[in-house]
């Protein structure tokens, strides 16, 4: 029997993403756990209920996504509701950094509303380009909508399953692989369909604590597993002193000279990772050097 992969993957990291290929059925995918990424995360915020299994769903779903384009940026689901759902958003980087945050109006109580949308953007760092595609929640199974998005993107058939609970969230995804010709001998015509029924017996007990192996051999042994190495995923901001004086200059001199001279500084922290960033009054004037002073600059009078 030959399983695809060498024997040395069988202690893959607890944070990590798989592709794979089922071969004969002419099935690629990915498997994604997170544990240690996950737990940083959290603390960030009060996730000890449906918003953390939300988060924790689309954190999975994010790096799901990352793992089926080519890409060299970073990669966002955000889900967009009118109703109590401030924000949630759970990123993933083309290296495998993960980030998210959700916040929630604290009166209300936790469920989507029913004009609930799931938008999808891709920045691309190299090209400079920002693609966002958008699809509506129905309930609130993530899943359903992410599927949803790829078919109408990509026109391509795609089962998602997403799980999170306590310390651990995970996902597996399947995609037919597009196109005729190629060496699809092997391949048989039923093999996406089959792999589809097979994937809808996992149960999200099985996808929180079996590794992508024995779950991929569980579930799929007939149909020539081939398992890539994996890719480590890890809990990583993206936030910089640099990112923070852009969003201080947007705001406008005025807008940054006036919380000067209220509180004698700027202070920013991120939301993502509690880093606080401290501007004073000769960096305000720095990040403003290239334009004129405002009004209210002293000088001018
Ligand atoms: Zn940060």
């Amino acid at each position: 029997m030959r399983f695809g992969y060498p024997a040395w993957m069988t202690l893959s990291p607890d944070d990590s993403l798989h592709r794979f290929q089922l071969e004969r059925a002419g099935v690629r995918g990915a498997h994604v756990r997170l544990d240690a990424a996950w737990r940083e995360l959290r603390t960030h915020g009060d996730y000890a209920n449906a918003l953390g299994e939300w988060l924790g769903q689309a954190l999975a779903a994010s790096a799901l996504f990352a793992s089926t384009i080519k890409f060299d940026g970073r990669l966002s689901v955000q889900l967009q509701d009118s109703g109590a759902l401030k924000l949630l958003f759970a990123e993933c980087t083309h290296d495998g950094h993960v980030r998210g945050i959700a916040r929630w109006d604290g009166t209300a109580p936790i469920r989507l509303d029913a004009n609930a949308n799931l938008a999808i953007t891709i920045e691309n760092r190299v090209t400079q380009t920002r693609y966002q595609g958008i699809v509506p929640i129905e309930g609130s199974d993530l899943a359903t909508a992410f599927e949803r998005y790829f078919e109408r993107s990509e026109q391509l058939p795609t089962r998602i399953v997403l799980a999170q609970s306590g310390d651990r969230c995970a996902g597996i995804l399947l995609q037919q692989v597009a196109g005729e010709g190629g060496n699809d001998g092997a391949r048989d015509a039923d093999g996406w369909n089959r792999a589809s029924h097979l994937l809808a017996t996992l149960t999200q007990e099985e996808l929180l604590t079996l590794s992508a192996e024995d779950l991929l051999l569980r579930l799929f042994h007939e149909d020539g597993v081939r398992l890539q190495p994996p890719q480590p995923l890890a809990f990583a901001c993206s936030c910089s002193r640099e990112r923070v004086g852009d969003m201080l200059r947007s705001l406008g001199r005025a807008e940054c000279e006036e919380t000067l001279a209220e509180q004698g500084s700027i202070q920013v922290d991120c939301e993502f990772c509690n880093r606080r960033y401290v501007f004073d009054a000769p960096d305000v004037a720095e990040l403003f050097a290239a334009e004129p002073p405002t009004e209210s600059e002293p000088t001018r009078h």
